[in-house]
């Protein structure tokens, strides 16, 4: 029989009682009293003998205790730190449940006018490896470890998310690459709880369709919720969002600007996005949107050519750093839209743009900014240095964790 690579073919917990100590490098440790809560397999003093998934000890090298942390036997990412006391095994379920019920409370001070936010946050609620968004009455979850692949978390999770969104579907949300990367055995995106998949969300007033379970990834991107109302607060005239997908920005613009115009490379999400128009529109609470397919390097240049003119504009393209080695290149993506779009900005129209790479930093992209500014020859003066929204608090010393720029500014 060969041996399939598969994270469940050890078993755990571990033998009953013994909770595995795994012992990392002094660069490990100092990460760790820095206040990350990762260590890299490379920074682990020595191969860990841990169960897939497991809880272990967390020593430095001269045995000095540091807590306990969920471990994965495939990721680069060897351990995440979940307490920084020895807990057992046994005790996951409710502290998972504790961290669930605190995680919640703090949505109810910083999303308390919106039926629609991320829920849990992992590292950010100090349950790394687990995202949960709720879309109205869909909760969607996202499993992105061997440790909340169990059996028994998956359980602690659902439990108490029912328990605080008694009427709520939960639905998972697969992501195959995660699932390999982590080697879990495949599994399909499924409903777990309740019987809807699918709902209609309101966000700053604004109504989008949600459907957890089709091809195409819908929902919102729940990280610009804040960013959409302040954006319309600033935008005027006639505006153009350029990575539209289903219409986030566009559709908080058509309720204040004359003419909106959003484009996106993709036929699917700009179906979603007019179906979202539709709904909005049976409410008068929106005005007309010019749906685009195109790619927006080459509409913009034409655009530009053709000497056309916004009051706004919009840019949140799709993460152009997925890693470090290729920020050079990213910035200059990034620069080239800019400069593209503050050419073509009414004098005193507004940009609204955006980075979700984490690698580009918010200087580097401020850089970037002022470069493109300068080039186009523009003076252009910031009125908002923006994040995610705060039901995606950053958590500090663990920088993935702030991904989201959004610089709101006004060009004379
Ligand atoms: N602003 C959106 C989110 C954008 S996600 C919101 O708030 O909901 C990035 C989008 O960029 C995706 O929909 C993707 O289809 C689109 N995209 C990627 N490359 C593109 C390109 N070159 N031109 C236009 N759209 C692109």
């Amino acid at each position: 029989m060969t041996k399939k690579k598969d994270a469940h073919a050890k078993t755990f917990p571990s033998a009953e009682g013994e909770t595995p100590t795994v012992t990392v490098s002094p660069r490990g440790a100092a990460r760790l009293r820095a206040g990350h809560v990762w260590v890299y397999r490379s920074d682990l003093a020595k191969d860990a003998d841990a169960p897939a998934g497991s809880l272990v000890h967390v020593r430095d090298e001269r045995g000095r205790r540091i807590g306990s942390a969920l471990y994965s036997s495939a990721s680069q990412i060897a351990i995440r730190m979940i307490s920084a006391e020895e807990i057992a095994d046994a005790d996951l379920p409710s502290l998972i449940a504790e961290r669930i019920e605190s995680a919640v409370a703090f949505r109810q001070q910083v999303a308390r006018d919106t039926g629609s936010y991320r829920v849990i946050f992992s590292e950010s609620d100090w349950l790394p490896g687990l995202i949960v968004d709720k879309y109205n009455d869909v909760l969607s979850l996202q499993i992105l470890t061997q440790a909340f692949d169990r059996d028994d978390l998956r359980q602690a999770v659902t439990d108490s998310l029912s328990r605080h969104f008694p009427e709520a579907s939960i639905l998972e949300r697969v992501d195959t690459r995660i699932r390999e990367l982590e080697q879990l055995p495949a599994r399909e995106s499924q409903l777990l709880l309740g019987d809807r998949s699918g709902t209609i969300f309101t966000v700053n007033g604004v109504r989008f369709h949600y459907d957890g379970l089709s091809g195409q990834k819908t929902g919102a991107f729940l990280d610009q919720r804040e960013n959409y109302a302040t954006a319309a607060s600033w935008a005027h005239g006639e505006a153009l969002d350029c990575f539209t997908y289903q219409g986030g920005f566009a559709l908080h613009l058509a309720r204040v600007c004359d003419k909106v115009t959003a484009l996106d490379i993709s036929r699917a999400a700009l179906e979603v996005a007019e179906q979202n128009e539709t709904l909005n529109k049976a409410e008068h609470r929106c005005g007309e949107i010019e749906w685009i397919e195109a790619n927006a390097f080459d509409l913009l240049k034409d655009y530009a050519t053709a000497g056309r003119q916004y009051d706004t504009i919009v840019l949140d393209p799709p993460a152009f750093a997925k890693t470090k080695r290729v920020v050079p290149t990213a910035l200059k993506g990034y620069k080239e839209l800019n400069l593209r779009a503050l050419k073509m900005l009414r004098p005193g129209g507004t940009l609204v743009t955006c980075s979700c790479s984490f690698h580009v930093s918010e200087a580097e992209f401020v850089e970037m900014l002022g470069s493109a500014a300068a080039d186009a020859g523009r003076r252009v003066r910031v009125l908002e240095k923006r994040g995610a929204a705060a039901d995606h608090p950053e958590l500090l010393n663990v920088p993935e964790t702030a991904y989201l720029k959004c610089i709101i500014c006004r060009a004379t």
